[in-house]
Formats: structure tokens, C-alpha cells, sequence
């Protein structure tokens, strides 16, 4: 076994795990990959292994993350856990359980450079990206977990912090050992973006055939320029058409996310405007009354209004759910990630019951 510096076990590629073998026989390679990958476990566990292997492995390949905190809500169903990277970053991923399904909503950067006023990792700016391993490891985490609760992880979601397409390259590694190495169909996992034109357009050219999901909020440029600033960068002209690309090379069903603020984006002509984009797009649009940030003073629409906006949709002629509102009293809730993580990372495991949330 070669010593090397130490690098988290999922940034290790085949030829660096290669190289950290060298000097065992070649199948231990498969072994250990297919330890990590397939079966999730860690180097520890990994009874086909010798001994003092393990114990290297370990130390040599170690975890990306450790846990600072871990909260529940949703009589359990609901789980978010704070993660500290070997910096002292923190990130956050989410899992929920559904009736037919068990998602993992993970993070991709630390922080976020996309600015939307209204998001709390937005207000809070960006640190960094997150590695591939980072990436990877958050999802093998949430697969333990569901295990632990006999559950199976099905579906992934890249819409915990930042900007999934911001970081290209490494969403990408990490998509590809998800969908080859782990086992999950590149058709359960989606990439939620604010709209990054190119990363929208390259995606069309990838081998996976994820889901695309698209933060809108505002169907006219003059709203989508101040709500979601990297609008005057990619305009809705330019966004729609990246979108009509994707549709037309992966033929997957598009959805659009759109956060119901009070007065702001929820008036008929949003819903008309918004109609008209999602009816061309063939587009599912998710709707969520906005959650309330520390540095963003406007409230989500009521309940009744958030519930009018969606038949007039439908009316219209578009297909439109409002979304569960998972995890809302841990702060888990989408925009709400980490907004109080670095002003009081909290230690203790909270069971938090709440009836689930509609809009
Ligand atoms: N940057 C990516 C993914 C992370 S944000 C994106 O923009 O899609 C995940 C989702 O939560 C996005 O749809 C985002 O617009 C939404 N969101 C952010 N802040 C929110 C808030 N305060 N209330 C409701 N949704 C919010």
C-alpha cells in the first residue's frame, strides 16, 4: 500500500484508488471501489478485505464529512444534517421520505455567488465549491441513513446550497459515479439551476439524462432582474431557449420552481406570463410559498392565493402542484438552508413533529 496524502475516499478516482493499492493484488481495486460505491460502506466494514488494509484505508482515504448537527421534523421524515468539511465549511443536505419515495436534497457549493435576494444562501455569498467527493459523499450518507430507517434511497436533488452548474465539472463527476457506480437512474436525479445558460446547453450534450428544473419566479425580465440578478446575464429569451434544447436532446419533462411572494410575483399577469412559458416548454411548474430569511423582509403569498394562483394555471392550461413545504420549523425548508448554521451551528439531535405543510 503506497502512502500518500490523504484525500476524501469519493475524490479518489480509480487511478488514484489504483495507485493507493499499489502493491496489493489487482482485483482489491474492484473490491473497494465496489465496497465504497456499491455498497456504501466504509473501508472499515469491508470484511473481504485484510485486516490492517482496512485500518490504512481508512486513514489514508478518509471521510469527507462529519456530522455538526442533526435535526428532524415531519414525525421523522424530514431528516437535515449540518456537515463540516475538513475547513470548517458547512453544508447542508436534507432527506425526505415520501409515501412512494425516499429524496436526498444535497448541497454543491458552500455558499452561494448567484446573489437571489430572497434566498438565505444567496444573502450569505460564496465560499467555495464543493469537491466531487463532497458531492458524492453526501448522497452515500443519506442512502445509509434510509437504510437505517429500511428505506431505499431513490432520488437525488441538487438543490441544497449554491449553484449546481456553477460547478460544473465536478456536479458532473459526481452525477456520473451516482448513476454508474452507485446505481441510481440518471433519470432520479435532478439539477435545479438558476439559469445558467451554457451549463443548461452542455448538459444537453451529457450522456445522463437527468432532470432539469429551472428557478424561475418571474416570467418578465424587468421582476426576473430583481429577483434572480444572473437574469440580466442570461435574459428569459436566452434561458427558454437553452430549456427548448434540453427538452429537444433528452426529451425529459422540464419543471419550473416558482416561489410565491406576497405581491410580488403571484398577480394574474404572473400567472398568464407564466402559463404561456411552461405551456411551450411542456413544463411542470412547482409552486412554494416563499419562506421567510433573516435579510429578505417580504412574506410568502396565503395559502388561498398561493392555491388561486395554481388553478388559475391550470386553468390556463399548465400543469402546476404547490409543493410540500418539507422541514420548514428546522430550517430546512428550500432557501432556508444553513441560515442560522453559522451563527449557532446547534449540536443536539431534535425530534421536532409537524404536521406536513401545504401551501
Ligand atoms: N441554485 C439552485 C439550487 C439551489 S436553490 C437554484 O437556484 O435552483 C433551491 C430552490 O430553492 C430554488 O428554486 C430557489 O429559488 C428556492 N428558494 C431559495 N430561497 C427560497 C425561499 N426563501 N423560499 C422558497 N424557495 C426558495
Amino acid at each position: 500500500m503506497a502512502e500518500r496524502q490523504s484525500i476524501s475516499r469519493y475524490d479518489l478516482d480509480r487511478d488514484a484508488l489504483a495507485a493507493l493499492l499499489s502493491g496489493q493484488p489487482r482485483y482489491r481495486l474492484e473490491q473497494v471501489w465496489d465496497g465504497l460505491y456499491g455498497l456504501g460502506k466504509d473501508p472499515a466494514e469491508l470484511t473481504n478485505l485484510p485486516k490492517a488494509l482496512r485500518g490504512q484505508l481508512d486513514e489514508l482515504a478518509p471521510r469527507a464529512l462529519r456530522v455538526a448537527a442533526e435535526r428532524q421534523a415531519d414525525r421523522g421524515d424530514t431528516i437535515k444534517t449540518l456537515w463540516e468539511l475538513h475547513d470548517g465549511r458547512l453544508v447542508e443536505s436534507v432527506l425526505m421520505h415520501y409515501p412512494g419515495r425516499t429524496t436526498v436534497c444535497v448541497s454543491t457549493q458552500a455558499g452561494c455567488a448567484m446573489a437571489c435576494g430572497f434566498c438565505a444562501t444567496g444573502q450569505a455569498g460564496f465560499e467555495r465549491h464543493l469537491s466531487v467527493g463532497e458531492i458524492v459523499e453526501q448522497v452515500i450518507a443519506a442512502r445509509r441513513s434510509a437504510q437505517s430507517s429500511n428505506r431505499r434511497l431513490s432520488n437525488v436533488v441538487f438543490m441544497g446550497m449554491g449553484e449546481p452548474l456553477a460547478n460544473y465539472d465536478r456536479l458532473w463527476e459526481a452525477i456520473r459515479r451516482l448513476h454508474i457506480d452507485v446505481g441510481l437512474s440518471a433519470r432520479h436525479l435532478t439539477v435545479s439551476t438558476v439559469g445558467i445558460v451554457p451549463g443548461i446547453r452542455r448538459m444537453a450534450t451529457e450522456a445522463e439524462p437527468v432532470n432539469l428544473a429551472v428557478s424561475l419566479h418571474a416570467a418578465d425580465d424587468t421582476l426576473r432582474d430583481a429577483l434572480v440578478p444572473i437574469n440580466r446575464r442570461y435574459p428569459l429569451r436566452e434561458l427558454i431557449a437553452a430549456c427548448e434544447e434540453y427538452l429537444e436532446a433528452k426529451g425529459r419533462r422540464l419543471s419550473f420552481e416558482w416561489a410565491l411572494i406576497d405581491g410580488v410575483n403571484d398577480r394574474n399577469i404572473d400567472a398568464e406570463r407564466l402559463a404561456s412559458i411552461a405551456l411551450r416548454l411542456r413544463a411542470h411548474v412547482n409552486l412554494i410559498p416563499l419562506n421567510a430569511t433573516p435579510g429578505y423582509p417580504t412574506t410568502g403569498t396565503p395559502p388561498q392565493r398561493v392555491a388561486a394562483f395554481r388553478d388559475r394555471l391550470e386553468d390556463l392550461g399548465a400543469n402546476a402542484t404547490v409543493r410540500k413545504n418539507r422541514g420548514n420549523d428546522i430550517d430546512a425548508a428550500c432557501g432556508q438552508l444553513a441560515a442560522r448554521a453559522h451563527a449557532q451551528p446547534q449540536t443536539q439531535v431534535t425530534a421536532v413533529p409537524a404536521p406536513l405543510r401545504r401551501g
